[in-house]
């Protein structure tokens, strides 16, 4: 078994008490701020969450719970419970632990999440949020709220911004007519204000690892990850990304690596493979290979546009990695490679994730021959182990780092 030889950042310690507290609010703000009108919602991870906070929702992402439910290794029980009630193998395993939790909140982390009285869902991600949420909205009888992103081939045009945007207003309409009362501009600026602060810091910390030897190693983003999804656009995230940039400051001035004896630059593309945080990743830094950047935290590193706020909340999210074409992903990824000098790449076939899966093959011929770098590609799942086979995996990445 691969020993546990990077380091984990000291502020990641405090990680499991924030979203503890994040998830308690959840719970009972709905019971306690009854008279103040607060309420939680579920949403997806490319909606435009400010605009909620600006309305004083505590929003809930089953996207992250999912995350969690693969690092904790309950994911295959939980696909489990929703593959009995007939939900494919095939599907999201995010979707279906949620759903699973829900069916069986007794083996869920959390006990399941907090109930949530409405749903915001944007396609910007995938399709499948659509069912699924659908699903939910049945399943808990509540209100669902779309948004629908076009998809953008080349750059973005100001005609689909617009229809996005015109949604976003819409939005804020009905939430105006749910809640009884008119959304705060001012605190939504706030809130925007705060989620930039943010990014930058995220930003920050991600670029320290342009460095040699580089002081974070891509499970210390994946790890450190939860407080930029369900917390953004809030003074807990920006304090807290504070604390985790001093602390990759001090690493990197002190010249302390985040893999020793690093020998080997890789970038990481797609979600991670949570259940195997030590084992999978550790196998590579065993071996002096540190992760120095990746596309899936990357997209958390994206600030919100100047300007009125409906239309840069829709240039942002129309804007995301995953609804952009095959171009603009290998350019992003080519770019990474360049940037933080890499040696070589490593794709993760995520059999959960046809959206950011389908591609890669392609982008890796395309960019083997551009920059002449090697690239892997691995087949797993994020959180359902079932559809892992260790050995197979670690034996080509052993083949993978010999050839480097
Ligand atoms: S299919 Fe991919 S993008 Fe869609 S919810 Fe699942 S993991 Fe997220």
């Amino acid at each position: 078994m691969a020993k546990k030889i990077f380091k984990p950042l000291k502020a990641s310690e405090k990680i499991n008490k924030i979203l503890k507290n994040h998830y308690l609010k959840a719970k009972y703000l709905p019971t306690l701020g009854k008279f103040f009108g607060y309420k939680t919602a579920w949403i997806t991870s490319g909606a435009p969450v400010e605009l909620l906070r600006a309305f004083g929702i505590e929003p809930v992402y089953p996207e992250n719970y999912g995350a969690i439910c693969g690092a904790r290794k309950v994911s295959p029980s939980l696909c489990q419970v929703a593959e009995n009630r007939g939900y494919s193998l095939d599907l999201c395993s995010y979707a279906k632990s949620n759903l699973g939790s829900i069916w069986n909140p007794k083996e869920s982390p959390f006990n399941g999440l907090p109930r949530p009285d409405l749903l915001v869902v944007c396609n910007n991600i995938c399709g499948t949020v659509l069912k699924w949420y659908e699903t939910l909205s049945r399943e808990f009888n509540i209100p669902l709220f779309i948004i629908d992103t076009p998809f953008i081939t080349g750059e973005p045009q100001p005609w689909q911004i617009q229809y996005v945007a015109k949604q976003i207003e819409k939005l804020a309409i009905e939430l105006e007519k749910f809640f009884r009362k008119k959304l705060d501009l001012n605190r939504l600026e706030k809130v925007i204000l705060l989620a930039n602060e943010t990014v930058d810091l995220w930003k920050g910390i991600r670029n320290f690892a342009k460095n040699k030897p580089s002081p974070v190693n891509v499970t210390d983003l994946f790890i450190n990850l939860g407080p930029m999804v369900v917390l953004r656009g809030t003074e807990v995230a920006r304090d807290f990304y504070e604390e985790v940039y001093r602390e990759v400051e001090e690493r990197y001035k002190a010249g302390v690596p985040a893999v020793e004896g690093e020998k080997y630059r890789l970038v990481w593309d797609n979600i991670p493979i949570w259940y195997g945080l030590y084992r999978f990743y550790g196998y590579f830094a065993e071996r002096g290979a540190v992760f120095v950047t990746d596309s899936y935290t990357g997209g958390w590193a994206v600030n919100i546009k100047k300007g009125p706020p409906f239309y840069a909340l829709a240039e942002t999210y129309a804007g995301v990695f995953l609804n952009r074409d095959l171009e603009f992903r290998k350019n992003q990824l080519q770019s990474f490679i360049e940037e933080f000098s890499a040696d070589g790449f490593v794709m993760h076939s995520n059999r959960s994730c046809k959206a950011y899966s389908f591609v890669q093959e392609e982008i890796r011929r395309q960019i083997m021959r551009s920059l002449g770098v090697p690239g892997l590609i691995v087949d797993a799942d994020m959180t359902d182990s079932r559809l892992y086979s260790e050995e197979t995996v670690l034996n080509r990445v052993q083949a993978f780092l010999e050839s480097l």
